[in-house]
């Protein structure tokens, strides 16, 4: 019957930097069978950890043919190699190599959770095993709360909890004292007595007198292969033996780990399963908790640039819905409102060029009918349709054409003065009234009419009295110094919100322009700057708003379109450096991930090595890497959209206290593209990182100190 593992004419060369080569291992040649506790002896640098790995299957870079349990270890591919690191092998190490986060259960279960094996199974038989190595009381302890020789023990209970055929011990008993050596021996020889291979690494002499045999190795090649006559099988029968019955009906099982040999080399063919996503992101959460603080500094990190683009987002919607909101209650949409376009800054504010004349009132009635026409609209423009207004868009400006000053109790201010757009009802009105009743003469003509509307600036020139009912005198002074004045009544005070940051006062369009009608050099001062088409329907102000709005029209929109123009174009800068600056943070916040995902690669460059020892695939690795970028893109987004709702209510109160405006809207999806921006971030992030980790060579990492 062929023995548990063969080697023959095994020969291990190490590549040196410099293309050279090293040959740690010559023709070594050597039958080990079940139930031997095998002794590798030999001087430090003879090679022995080298024959380690390769019969674990961590090094498969040698010639010659390695036979464990019908496994030709030279013929199997990297993928194979790992099921049999995970069901056939099983590592115990000097130094233990448990890993420090997980609890004693964890460690051992770790194995079967790379087999993907139910929670409720895991748990029972990593129990069973750290029952067989007397630790059942210990089940919650992490390894630092534990001696030396209890750490051996679990690391023995770890290297059996596949029921591996061959158990591979690199000095099992370097680290511990001589009584405790000794305990962990006479779990090893029990192992070996309940018919496992047992091959272990020692420097001392004692250790070796108990095995069955031992094999000397001097500089790379066998020097002796001694059966120790000696040595006494355990009679009764032993901890680690299978009962016969119990072997005998798991056979039959499903579940072939504790099966025989043979049925057992189906099982590893079978074997499919790997470690769930459930399981990686599990493993992950243990290791983020292991150094949670500085993943919660990480995720506070990214949750600032997250939760800025939130309120980015929020800030610009809210501006456009303000301007939306406030649109609606400043137009009408059966009305039209035209006024010329200007070229530049200076040109809206030249109130001059801006008031049109008959003519080009004309021209503008047969653009747009030409437009309507052509469009077989039927709808003509002409003086039935239309009425006139005029606004000083002076924005305090000494250039102005029409330089004006706000006489109120001989305190002086620079207004505007505009007429009330046709649009203009009760609704925008918050105190007071559109206008006055009109008061007529003994002969019955009209002598005053309508008053003076005011933004709700007119307030604070008022203190604590109301400003309706009060005489204003206003000045109009143009910039030949020429001066007009006019007093009339504060009649209401408008909910203007767009433009109630300005001092502006209407006036009745037509009352105004009669007003002025016989006073010399006051013809055409107040000739209009705005045309109103009433067009008696929704979908023919659209379509000439359409019309004036083309990019080649010598026309726009009204007062209110302009400044919500402004708004836009201010929001669109807002938007545009929060964008960039939250796109910075992002940046800074991917290479933070990236920097602590590396940097925790290397500090884990050990564990990693354990994990490919006990048969984890370069998959898994990257898939419990990936799962932690993933867990800290979910953290990250938790924590923007937290610290977004704190930045939120700041910027909320900053804003109602300073503007009393408010324009941030959240849209509910907002949260999801934070929470998935974030996830995407980290996982890009930590793609390099998990590769590196999938990719590192499982010696090195576990020769890593
Ligand atoms: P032992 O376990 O008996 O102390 P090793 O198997 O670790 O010895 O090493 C055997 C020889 O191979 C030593 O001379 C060592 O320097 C060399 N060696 C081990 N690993 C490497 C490597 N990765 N590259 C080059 N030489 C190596």
């Amino acid at each position: 019957m062929a023995k548990k593992l063969e080697l023959v004419a095994v020969n291990k060369k190490y590549k040196l930097d410099n293309k050279q080569t090293f040959q740690a291992l010559y023709d070594i040649s050597v039958e080990f069978d079940s139930g031997e506790l095998i002794s590798i002896v030999g001087e430090s640098g003879s090679g022995k950890s080298t024959l380690m790995n390769l019969i674990g299957g961590l090094d498969s870079d040698f010639t010659g043919q390695i036979i464990a349990d019908g496994e030709n270890l030279s013929k199997l591919t990297e993928k194979e190699l790992d099921k049999y690191r995970k069901n056939k092998v099983g590592f115990v190490f000097q130094s233990f190599n448990l890993i420090s986060h997980l609890s004693i259960l964890d460690n051992v279960t770790l194995a079967l959770t790379l087999s993907n094996v139910s929670e409720k199974e895991k748990v029972q038989r990593a129990t069973e095993m750290l029952r067989k190595v007397g630790l059942e009381k210990q089940l919650k302890k992490k390894p630092t709360q534990l001696s030396g020789g209890q750490k051996q023990r679990v690391a023995i209970a770890r290297a059996l909890i596949n029921d591996p055929e061959i158990i591979i011990a690199d000095e099992p008993t370097g680290a511990l004292d001589s009584a405790t050596s000794m305990q962990i021996l006479e779990i090893l020889k029990e192992i070996a007595d309940s018919g496992k291979l047992v091959i272990m690494v020692t420097h001392s002499e004692k250790v070796a007198s108990i095995s069955s045999r031992v094999v000397e190795i001097s500089d790379g090649r066998i020097v002796s292969d001694t059966i120790n006559e000696n040595y006494v099988k355990m009679q009764v029968k032993n901890e680690f033996e299978e009962p016969k019955e119990e072997k005998k009906s798991e056979k039959t099982g499903t579940d072939s780990k504790k099966v025989d040999t043979k049925s057992k080399q189906i099982s590893l063919k079978k074997d499919k399963q790997n470690l769930s996503l459930i399981s990686a992101i599990k493993l992950s959460t243990h290791n983020m908790w292991a150094s949670r603080v500085k993943n919660f500094l990480m995720a506070f990190g990214v949750a600032i640039g997250i939760g800025s683009l939130i309120l980015m987002m929020s800030f610009s919607s809210g501006i456009i819905d303000y301007i939306n909101n406030t649109m609606k209650s400043y137009s009408d949409p059966e009305i039209v409102t035209v006024t010329k376009k200007s070229e530049s800054i200076s040109d809206v504010l030249n109130f001059e060029k801006n008031k049109f004349t008959d003519e080009e009132i004309q021209t503008l009635y047969s653009d747009v009918n030409a437009y309507l026409e052509e469009k077989n609209i039927d709808f003509v423009v002409d003086e039935n349709s239309t009425s006139f207004g005029f606004s000083l868009m002076t924005m305090t400006l000494p250039e102005a054409s029409v330089a004006d000053t706000f006489d109120l109790e001989n305190k002086k201010q620079v207004y505007y003065l505009y007429s009330i757009p046709p649009y203009y009802s009760d609704k925008n009105v918050i105190e007071g009234s559109l206008s006055t009743p009109p008061e007529l003469n003994s002969s019955g003509e009209i002598v005053k009419k309508g008053g003076f509307m005011f933004t709700k600036s007119i307030y604070s020139l008022f203190l604590d009295e109301s400003p309706i009912g009060k005489e204003v005198t206003i000045t109009i002074e143009l910039p030949d110094e020429t001066k007009f004045t006019f007093t009339d009544t504060i009649c209401g005070i408008m909910d203007s919100s767009v433009m109630s940051g300005y001092l502006i006062a209407y006036i009745d369009y037509d009352y105004l322009r009669a007003l002025f009608e016989n006073t010399p050099g006051a013809q055409g001062l107040f000739a209009p700057t705005t045309v109103y088409i009433n067009t008696g329907s929704e979908e023919i102000t659209n379509e000439i708003n359409s019309f004036l709005s083309s990019p080649d029209s010598k026309y726009s929109g009204s007062i209110e379109d302009q400044l919500a123009g402004m708004f836009s174009s201010m929001s669109s800068t807002i938007g545009t450096s929060l964008t960039i600056i939250s796109c910075i943070s992002l940046l800074v916040s991917a290479m933070m991930i990236l920097v602590v995902l590396y940097m925790s690669v290397s500090e884990r460059t050990k564990e990693i090595g354990v994990l490919k020892s006990i048969g984890a695939r370069r998959k898994d690795i990257k898939r419990i890497f990936t799962s932690e970028s993933f867990l800290v893109g979910v953290l990250s987004g938790v924590f923007g959209i937290i610290f977004n709702l704190i930045l939120t209510f700041i910027v909320w109160i900053v804003l109602k206290t300073t503007l009393g405006i408010v324009p941030i809207s959240y849209r509910w999806w907002y949260f999801f593209v934070a929470m998935g921006v974030s996830i995407v971030i980290s996982m890009l992030s930590g793609l390099y990182p998990a590769s590196k980790a999938a990719k590192l060579d499982p010696v090195e990492s576990l020769r890593r100190e």
